[in-house]
């Protein structure tokens, strides 16, 4: 085991309701009837579909394809037949619609062809990530950024480290502590995939020190792995937000990524355990990412634990397996209390990023009237981002974006330990939130209006060329005319001039 090399500021050490939800193996949760699955569960572009109303699918099956280089394939998590495309409810803050395939599955199950690799080291780096993208597979940490894209370092890097991300430090959330106990194998199996794809020098699986039976089975199963020789298991201490990227690589490096940088830029790649899993389900079994292991838990939930859940499942179906007390349309969190958000609706599915369902849990964020800020500067010790939150807030309450910038607004990660210690109350993350969105709608704004301003400035310069070549063919024009005429004239000239005499 290795030991951790440094620490991050801020943080907070949270009770961590875990007990509930990890004290049954994983259950599957029963086949729907019909699977809602959005084109866009991923960062970047939507996947765009490949079948039709009507269509005959099976398990596994692409159904959409991605759409330009951040986008990932899609595929049926169950056989079935596709019975709409059409826009429907997802699991978003906004309450949006968006467009979806729907399923009406037919029961059997059945998978398509598996084509599992059985030696991947005869795959290039390239065709490796070709593999995962079409998998379908995104980071199931809950950022839902496509894994392929993670798996290319680029030519100007090499990485020194690989930190495989099992700390699950959120309140309440399971599912990657349960995916450790029952599917170490598996996650080293994509461990050694990922190795390979990035010629990692050495690999760190870090893991919160909350959970001693995670880790141990880690421990076994990396002991009979002797070619995973440069891998070793880190265990964490718990305090949240441990798991958060960059704070992750303080803590297991002891470096830290630049302001508006990449952990790639210091020689560093984290992926989750649950991603890991599933690159080796796709390599080694030939299988695409269908479902994902949902741990569902709070007050008002009969049988906590997690659930392995089909992609497309709507949440009110997984919710009444577990037996909860919630009434019907009544709110609940998708996420954890610190960085998961309100959700009401019945018909919501669970998507690649859905990793906790909440009921019966209050968000942590604040939601009674907020009292004026006191100055106590609480928020700027909570910070682990080493922010002035205080200042942040004054700044996008006021609209002052690019104030906000100056503060590093955008090197926030939303975490909520400012809003958790705030004696006053105030939810100071929304105000972080909508700063940034505005501030991302102005870019847009400005990316659009340079746009507008480069394409008429292109038609203007058309235009005058256009201009410029009429007058160049009407100047040829008269040129030639006044030639034609000039050697007319020198012809009649030449035809009335007096004989010379030479014919006589
Ligand atoms: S914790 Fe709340 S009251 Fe204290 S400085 Fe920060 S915003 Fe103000
Ligand atoms: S939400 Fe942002 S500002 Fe608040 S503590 Fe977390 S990183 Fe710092």
């Amino acid at each position: 085991m290795s030991t951790v090399a440094g620490s991050f500021p801020g943080g907070l050490v949270l009770n961590g309701h875990k007990k509930r939800s990890t004290e049954t193996p994983i259950r599957k949760t029963p086949l729907s009837k019909k699977l809602i699955l959005p084109l866009q569960q991923h960062i970047g572009a939507e996947s765009i579909p490949i079948v039709s109303v009507g269509d005959k699918v099976l398990k596994g099956q692409k159904i959409a394809k991605a759409d330009g280089h951040v986008s990932v394939y899609l595929h049926a998590p169950s056989s079935g037949t596709i019975s709409a495309i059409d826009e429907q409810p997802i699991p978003h803050p906004s309450g949006l619609s968006a467009l979806c395939i729907t399923i009406e599955t037919d029961g059997l199950d059945t998978w398509i062809e598996h084509h599992p690799i059985a030696d991947y080291t005869q795959l290039s780096e390239h065709d490796i990530r070709q593999h995962v993208r079409e998998a379908g597979i995104v980071g199931l940490g809950g950022a839902g950024f496509p894994s392929f894209i993670k798996l290319n370092p680029g030519v100007h890097h090499h990485v020194e480290t690989l930190i495989i991300n099992g700390v699950e430090c959120e309140p309440y959330i399971t599912c990657d502590d349960m995916l450790m106990r029952e599917r170490a194998d598996g996650i080293l199996d994509g461990i050694e995939i990922i190795n390979f794809a990035l010629r990692v020098k050495h690999c760190v699986i870090a893991i919160e020190d909350n959970k001693p039976k995670a880790i141990s089975t880690m421990e076994l199963a990396l002991a009979a792995r002797p070619e995973l020789i440069d891998t070793t298991i880190m265990a964490v201490p718990t305090r949240y937000p441990a798991g958060s990227e960059k704070q992750l690589i303080q803590v297991v490096t002891g470096k830290q990524v630049p302001s508006h940088g990449l952990p790639i830029d210091i020689g560093i790649v984290c992926h989750n355990v649950g991603t890991a899993y599933a690159i080796g389900r796709a390599i080694k079994h030939g299988e695409p990412l269908i479902s994902r292991i949902v741990t569902v838990t709070g007050t008002d939930v009969k049988h906590a634990g997690n659930f392995e859940t089909l992609f497309g499942t709507p949440m009110h179906e997984l919710l009444a397996f577990c037996e909860t007390t919630r009434e019907p349309n009544a709110p609940f969190i998708l996420g954890g209390p610190m960085m998961g958000y309100n959700l009401s609706g019945d018909n919501l599915p669970v998507t690649k990023t859905a990793n906790c369902i909440l009921v019966g849990v209050d968000a942590a964020a604040p939601a009674e009237k907020p009292l004026p800020c006191i100055r106590c500067g609480e928020c700027a010790t909570a910070c682990p981002a080493s922010l002035l939150p205080q200042q942040l807030y004054w700044y996008a309450r006021d609209k002052d974006l690019e104030k906000t910038r100056q503060y590093n607004l955008f090197d926030c990660i939303e975490c909520g330990c400012c809003s958790y210690v705030c004696p006053s109350k105030i939810p100071l993350v929304h105000y972080f939130r909508f700063a940034k969105t505005e501030t991302m709608n102005q870019q847009l704004e400005a990316a659009k209006s340079d746009q507008a301003r480069i394409r008429h400035e292109n038609r203007l310069a058309r235009q005058e060329l256009e201009q410029q070549e009429k007058e160049e063919r009407q100047r040829q024009r008269k040129l030639a005319l006044a030639a034609s005429q000039a050697a007319k004239q020198k012809q009649e000239q030449a035809a009335q001039s007096p004989s010379d005499g030479s014919e006589s």
